[in-house]
């Protein structure tokens, strides 16, 4: 095995590295896997045995969730769900601060394990616990803005009251992909939770220990037992059962299975929010700090191996500085530490399994087949593990080639020159997706300007894709094939709940009143609304 490995420490004590224990068959200790998957509603006689894409090596047995069982969980869910519905804006604040300094406590142990699950490098596993607890303190600190009652204008002043109330939507379903397995699992829940439903989710089955783990926080800090219940099995077996048990479903993964859930929602009626993939474009202008830039098409390029919706795969350059520019990425690039293992120090670790090194493969091939060049990568790193595969930079792409405008969620990045502002905005449009985009440049009000025309849902200015990431008071998600709602800010948690107007009228009745004809009424009506207007109001 070449896996950089712990240097003398094991990372945490639930966690055993074989290196050190070079016979052990299993890479976890198993009472942690056993206490985790205890969790599972999975009553099957079938399992899964999860192995780390890092090193090929046994991570532990997972039971698998029957089809009964999906039904059985949303109706224990959905139990808790009336009872959680009536708990106090500071009861739901308490528990998901309580989460956020557990979560911040325990980061080693969930780095851990996401790197083990996943095969990412630990500075990328990094930003799932950073971003669920961002979440976890937004939502506990804003949750009354959102949804409190609302004083809105009723329609006859003063006599007509009217507040617009937020009911939450009972059972919410999560299914979510293996790319940020602690961050897609959680954070949307913890969402849900704070709007006051409850939830029963779904991780990809590359990674349900991380998601288990997560389940274990929530309960720990403080959240009901049973108010948030996890199944586990293939998506295309489990997922129509929840769309039928479900009262909103919350979907991170492609787009071709996002399009198979909205079909699904809407013979429920039942409403979704996707968050689907995208083929995301950075631009460099010629004013742009080009160190910044490269630094930032990096890390955009290959964290966790471009396996990360929001990463970027076209990177569109203004043709004065094209060859300044270039230099300097395909140096930082080169200059990239890859290695497997759950240490710091590693820029890049492995994909998550054979099929997406195979889909990296054959979108490298097709394109050096047409004519692409390659700057640096291209190659598979079979000496580091089984899914390695070096940092890639392309130039010279055409529309023939798959790597144009497929997503190949891989850490494969083509470059082109562009003349005018005019010609990178429409590059940065063109494709089907429309998730996350970039734009490099001094000039902030130009770096605006161009940021308005690009049909993306997140545009971040002189940064990758963090800033918007990180940023949860405003909401995330795509346009186009990139999905549809929205996670974060108002919007993240406003979709878990049903809109309820409520009305107090007073004195004036909707009818003739005091002996009035009906035209009478009309005119007094008429005439009523005229002065309203000229009153200025809504
Ligand atoms: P995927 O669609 O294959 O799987 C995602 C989840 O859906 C898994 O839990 C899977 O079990 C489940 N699933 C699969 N078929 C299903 C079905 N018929 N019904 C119900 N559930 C089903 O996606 P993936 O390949 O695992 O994930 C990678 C994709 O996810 C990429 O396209 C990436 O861009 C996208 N993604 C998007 C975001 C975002 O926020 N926009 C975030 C992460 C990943």
């Amino acid at each position: 095995m070449t896996s950089q490995q712990p240097k003398g420490r094991p990372s945490a004590a639930t966690l055993r590295d074989p290196e050190f224990d070079p016979d052990a068959s299993y890479v976890l200790d198993q009472t942690l896997v056993r206490r985790l998957t205890r969790r599972l509603i999975a009553s099957s006689d079938e399992s899964t045995l999860v192995r780390s894409p890092a090193t090929g090596r046994p991570l532990g047995v997972v039971p698998k969730s029957t089809t009964d069982d999906v039904e059985a969980a949303f109706a224990r869910a959905r139990h808790m769900a009336g009872l959680w519905a009536q708990t106090s804006f500071a009861e739901r604040e308490r528990c998901l601060l309580n989460l956020h300094d557990l979560i911040m406590d325990r980061r080693e142990e969930i780095l851990d394990l996401i790197c083990w699950e996943t095969g990412k490098a630990r500075i990328h596993a990094f930003d799932e616990p950073l971003h669920v607890a961002l979440t976890a303190r937004y939502y506990a600190r804003t949750l009354e803005r959102h949804l409190a009652p609302k004083r809105k204008s009723g329609v006859v002043p003063i006599l007509t009251q009217i507040e617009e109330h937020r009911i939450p939507k009972g059972v919410v379903g999560i299914i979510s992909p293996w790319n940020y397995p602690f961050t897609m699992a959680l954070a949307d829940g913890i969402a849900a939770l704070a709007a006051g439903n409850a939830v029963v989710s779904k991780p990809d089955h590359h990674t349900p220990l991380t998601a288990l783990l997560g389940l274990e926080l929530i309960e720990e800090a403080g959240f009901p037992k049973g108010l948030w219940l996890m199944v586990y099995g293939e998506g295309r077996k489990l997922g129509t059962p929840m769309i039928e048990n479900a009262d909103y479903i919350c979907f991170t993964g492609s787009t071709a299975t996002g399009k198979v859930i909205a079909r699904q929602c809407a013979e429920q009626l039942i409403g979704c929010s996707l968050e689907l993939g995208g083929k995301n474009p950075i631009i460099v202008l010629k004013d742009a700090d080009l160190d910044r830039a490269a630094e930032g098409a990096v890390r955009a390029a290959f964290s966790n191996g471009g396996q990360l919706c929001v990463s970027t795969e076209r990177l569109y350059v203004d043709e004065s500085v094209y060859d300044a520019f270039v230099e300097k990425f395909v140096a930082r690039t080169k200059a990239m530490r890859i290695s497997a293992g759950i240490n710091w120090g590693v820029d890049m670790g492995s994909l998550i399994s054979k099929e997406q090194l195979e889909i990296v493969d054959d979108h490298v091939k097709d394109a050096v087949d047409k004519g692409a060049r390659v700057l640096t990568g291209a190659t598979t790193r079979p000496d580091l593990g089984p899914y390695f595969y070096e940092p890639t930079i392309l130039e010279g792409v055409h529309d023939e080639m798959d790597v144009h405008q497929e997503e190949t969620f891989g850490p494969v990045i083509s470059v082109y020159p562009f003349a005018s502002e005019a010609e990178a905005v429409a590059l940065a449009n063109e494709g089907d997706y429309g998730l996350n985009a970039a734009v490099y440049s001094r000039d902030g009000a130009r770096a605006r300007r161009i940021a308005n025309q690009i049909k993306c849902g997140t545009v971040n200015i002189n940064e990758a894709f963090g800033a918007t990431f990180a940023s949860i008071d405003a909401p995330m998600g795509g346009m186009r094939s990139s999905g549809m709602g929205r996670r974060q800010g108002a919007e993240g948690i406003h979709r878990y709940t049903e809109v309820q107007s409520v009305a107090t009228q007073y004195l004036l009745r909707f009818g003739p009143f005091m002996g009035l004809t009906d035209q009478a009424y009309a005119n007094v009506m008429a005439a009523s609304l005229k002065a309203l207007k000229a009153l200025g109001r809504a």
